[in-house]
């Protein structure tokens, strides 16, 4: 080797492609994504993530979290729509906690609050829906749909509800407009109004109420859509105003690739953070390690972390309170505050990875690469970093670091080039605090569109990363 060749490998910075140099963890890279595609296909929406992880926790022996609950181990849940888990370390809690925050809603379309209705012109029954999170609307017309949620009957029973995802269920769809007449409504408009909101009506049903001795039956369509779900759910029209209903791309998440190398599924951001990072935990829960460890799966990030089940809501803060009380310290202000201000956070959320058909919005050198490991980006937010959380170099290093030391395929990516856009995490939120607090996750390809890509390489370095956090971190 000459010696500038040694001089470079010895001072660059170069990302690593991990199928190439952590080629002995291929296989363990491919086993994994077998769980994390099933995990998919069973929590669509926020609700089944979260009953998918209340089972598995129960399972696993954590306890309902209750300041007398004792034990090492502890979850909650709210609203149905968010966990939170904890395992106990050597340490006090108070001495701080490492906490990697993700989230588990996913953009959707929602179903208006008065949803059903007969189309005056064709007489169908549609669904009428309302869009969810950051959408690019024209994807999501003419694909098979599935609907996922709960309907509150008025005495207080909740049904669940999946209809489109099982082989012998009907699917529904959004019919997009003919090529061949949409040269003034869509060709002339721009992309982001070529579908618009009011053309996002689902078809829902076509055959009308019948009855040999009533054949003037008015709306009978819709009268039959209600005549189904009565049948089915014992439901009337009023529960489906108070109904929470998702519609979500329809099929299960598939291997993508020749090799298999890859993973193609609808809601990846950020479900494939959720699923690593609480992987990780559940791994390691019988263990010994120093710092308290937890894991916060949040809904609504998607619509700015709102609600009482977001990232800002008072649950994480309320959890870390009992938390506290349950290992039995002191559980007052100043020593929550305190907590906080000496816990560690990883925003565990996806970064967009280099799109080879769209490359100039990315910017090489400071992109994720697919295959190069999971992302660590010190900065989100757009323009001059507005909206950011903008890690200290002494956190990120330090990150780095134990990721090295525990053979880490890692790689540095913000999301795009300056000026191009730009996006938010949940990381400014958990700031506040005033923990220590860095983006990590892997990248994506399709971002936000019906079925995102990932590769298996960065779903496994990303629950290897959060293995070590909560290790060594
Ligand atoms: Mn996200
Ligand atoms: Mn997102």
């Amino acid at each position: 080797m000459k010696k500038s060749e040694k001089l470079v490998k010895k001072l660059t910075y170069n990302r690593k492609n991990f199928w190439e140099e952590f080629s002995d963890e291929s296989q363990s890279a491919f086993d994994f994504s077998e769980g994390y595609k099933a995990f998919l296909d069973i929590s669509k929406t926020e609700r089944e993530a979260t009953r998918f992880y209340e089972k598995i926790l129960k399972e696993h022996g954590f306890a309902l979290m209750d300041i007398e609950a004792g034990g090492q181990k502890f979850y909650r849940t709210a609203r149905d729509k968010n966990v939170a888990f904890a395992v106990k370390g050597k340490a006090p809690v108070s001495a701080g906690i490492n906490l990697i925050v993700s989230h588990i809603d996913a953009p959707r379309i929602d179903f208006k609050q008065s949803p059903l209705a007969q189309d005056s012109e064709t007489g169908l029954g549609i669904i009428k829906t309302h869009y969810y999170g950051g959408v690019k609307k024209y994807q999501w017309m003419s694909t098979p749909l599935a609907i996922h949620g709960v309907i509150i009957k008025q005495d207080g029973t909740k049904i669940n509800i999946s209809i489109g995802e099982a082989d012998e269920d009907p699917v529904f769809v959004m019919p997009d407009l003919l090529p061949h007449l949409a040269r003034n409504i869509q060709y002339n408009e721009k992309l982001g109004a070529a579908v618009k909101a009011d053309n996002m009506n689902m078809i829902f049903n076509s055959i009308p109420y019948f009855e040999e001795a009533d054949k003037d039956v008015k709306n009978a369509v819709k009268l039959n859509a209600l005549n189904i779900l009565n049948q089915k759910y014992d439901i009337i029209e009023e529960d489906l105003l108070s109904a929470e209903i998702e519609i979500v791309p329809a099929g299960k998440a598939r291997d993508a690739g020749i090799d298999k190398s890859m993973v193609l599924a609808y809601g990846q951001d950020d479900r494939i953070c959720a699923y690593t990072s609480a992987s990780a935990l559940l791994d390691i829960a019988d263990g010994e390690f120093e710092k308290t460890a937890v894991v916060f799966l949040a809904d609504k990030e998607e619509i700015g972390s709102e609600g009482n089940s977001g990232a800002r809501s008072a649950f994480i803060i309320d959890f870390i309170a009992d938390l506290l009380a349950a290992c039995g310290e002191k559980n007052d202000s100043v020593t929550l505050r305190k907590t906080l201000l000496n816990s560690q956070v990883l925003s565990a959320d996806v970064n967009a990875a280099i799109n080879p058909n769209f490359p100039s919005v990315h910017e090489m050198q400071n992109a994720v690469h697919l295959g190069y490991g999971v992302g660590i980006a010190k900065f989100t937010g757009s323009g001059g970093k507005g909206g950011s959380n903008d890690a200290n170099a002494e956190f990120n290093a330090h990150i780095f670091r134990i990721f090295n030391s525990e053979k880490v395929c890692w790689q540095s990516g913000e999301l795009g080039k300056v000026d191009e856009g730009g996006g938010g995490t949940i990381a400014k939120f958990m700031a506040e605090y005033g923990a220590e607090v860095i983006d990590c996750g892997p990248g994506v390809l399709g971002m936000h569109s019906l079925y995102e890509l990932t590769s298996k390489a960065d779903i496994y370095s990303s629950y290897k990363a959060y293995k070590t956090f909560f290790l060594k971190g």
